[in-house]
């Protein structure tokens, strides 16, 4: 693979073969995927996606991912026949961040920590399929498909000002539950509320560096703050839609003439009864994923507040996994793009006409988790930003599930974050060893990279004070 290095962090592979636009890579040499992890022929291949516009994009944290790379950002134009491809999201639909800011310090947790991570730990379910917060009747997950965020608050978990401080207000507004199969509904009914297992978590961190103090300000962060930071997606509901739509588009391929390099790029026109279908559903999901941070923040606030006599304050929620009808300009002209953004997160800069009034002036709190054993990071947009003002989504993975497990002894890797003063809730031995800080990149090098390379601004650095893994 020829990368040509345009910038210290931003490399271009040139168009070749079936490739419409050509790939920009934004990395250091250090974090570029060693050869033979695949994700920069999958940046090749979805430089060939009907109606793609600009580049096919790649961000500091990117690893090889179905289809799609993680850490992928392509965007196709609506009116031209672009397609919308399930692979360009993800199979855990809206998987995300929210990130959650307590009245205390670090030195209230030292007091109460081992009270506090054994309420969080048992406050918030986790594994594979072991319960959840808010058991729901068929026809209350209907409304979480359409409703998200704003159904929780409505009955109770949350408060309007939540909603401010979520991606869309806490919901999107094209959900077609008729999209949803009965699999996917019944997998979901049980399990709004859990974290879902390995690479998701609860952690409560502390602010440990500003870079912005009047940016963090509007965010609601100061100096030693102690935060909650939840990330999770749509559980078995987001997996098995993906699964349906993936089959569904491979079966209609041909009607549209669409040939793609690897099967795994499965897609159909965004305008065709296929694309909407898609669209409709990933929404149902991802309404379903905001629903399920909502209650889980709730839950974590109160046991905070059962303990510490203060509860938490939602600072943002965010998705890394999404495709999104959006308004770009693109050589001059004002395009409808299909947004795809898989392992990326969207960072609007200040201004942004989609941002609520109290966040317009500072930008969009971007939100980056580390591992559970280094920092995590809040940024933020900034004007120009690349990538359809896209940005990376965590450290990304060096080194695979299977992989890690190998090479952690995940009791000697408890016993390490513990000396560090790290609290760990784990669900399993496997689980931890698999999300071992080792298998992760360095997420300082890849925040930095990304606001070298111009997609971000750093805000705020956090330290991991107790982890609950699922
Ligand atoms: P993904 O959505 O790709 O599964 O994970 C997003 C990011 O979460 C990973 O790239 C990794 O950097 C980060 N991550 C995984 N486990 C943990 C954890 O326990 N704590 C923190 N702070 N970050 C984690
Ligand atoms: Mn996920
Ligand atoms: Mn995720």
């Amino acid at each position: 693979m020829e990368l040509v290095e345009e910038t210290p962090y931003r490399f271009r592979i040139d168009r070749h073969g079936d490739m419409r636009v050509p790939g920009v890579v934004f990395a250091s040499h250090r974090l570029l995927p060693s050869a033979g992890d695949g994700a920069l022929e999958q940046v090749v291949n979805v430089a060939t996606l009907r109606g793609i516009v600009g580049a096919s994009y790649a961000m500091p944290d990117m690893h090889w991912g179905y289809g799609f790379p993680i850490g992928g950002v392509a965007a196709t134009d609506v009116a031209r026949g672009g397609v919308v491809s399930p692979g360009g999201v993800g199979f855990d639909i809206s998987c995300g961040v929210r990130l959650l800011a307590a009245d205390l310090d670090r030195a209230d947790f030292r007091r109460f920590g081992e009270r506090i991570m054994d309420g969080l730990g048992r406050a918030t379910p986790r594994g594979p399929g072991r319960g959840a917060v808010w058991q729901l009747p068929r026809a209350g997950l209907e409304h979480v498909l359409l409703e998200g965020s704003r159904y929780a608050v409505a009955r109770g978990r949350g408060t309007q000002r939540d909603l401010e401080r979520c991606e869309d207000g806490g919901a999107l507004d094209n959900a077609d539950p008729g999209q949803v199969s009965a699999r996917a509904a019944a997998r979901g009914l049980g399990q709004v509320g859990s974290l879902g297992s390995g690479n998701h978590f609860l952690e409560v961190q502390a602010v440990d560096e500003i870079y912005d103090r009047d940016v963090a300000e509007t965010f609601g962060l100061h100096p030693d703050q102690v935060c909650v930071m939840i990330h999770c997606g749509s559980r078995g509901l987001g997996h098995q839609i993906c699964t349906d739509h993936v089959r569904a588009m491979d079966a209609t391929m041909a009607d549209h003439s669409l040939t793609v390099p690897d099967r795994q790029l499965a897609c159909a026109p965004v305008d065709s009864r296929a694309g909407r279908a898609y669209l409709g559903a990933m929404a149902a999901a991802a309404n379903y994923a905001r629903a399920n941070r909502q209650v889980l923040g709730v839950a974590a606030s109160d046991v905070l507040r059962e303990i510490t006599g203060h509860g938490l304050e939602l600072v943002y929620d965010i998705s890394h996994n999404m495709a999104k009808i959006e308004q770009h300009e693109v050589a001059g002209r004002q395009l409808t793009l299909c947004v795809h953004r898989k392992g990326a997160t969207r960072a609007l800069p200040p201004g942004h006409p989609d941002l609520p009034p109290s966040l317009r002036n500072a930008g969009q709190p971007v939100l980056i988790p580390g591992s559970m054993g280094t920092a995590s990071y809040v940024l933020t947009g900034i004007p120009g930003g690349e990538a359809f003002f896209s940005t990376c989504h965590g450290a990304g993975r060096t080194q695979s599930r299977h992989q890690a497990v190998k090479s952690v002894d995940a009791r000697a890797l408890r016993r390490d974050l513990e000396r560090g003063g790290i609290l760990v809730r784990g669900s399993s031995a496997r689980g931890l060893a698999e999300e071992a800080p080792t298998a992760y990149k360095d997420v300082d090098e890849v925040v930095a990279v990304a606001e070298g390379a111009g997609l971000c601004r750093r805000v705020a650095r956090l330290v991991p004070l107790g982890v609950v893994k699922g």
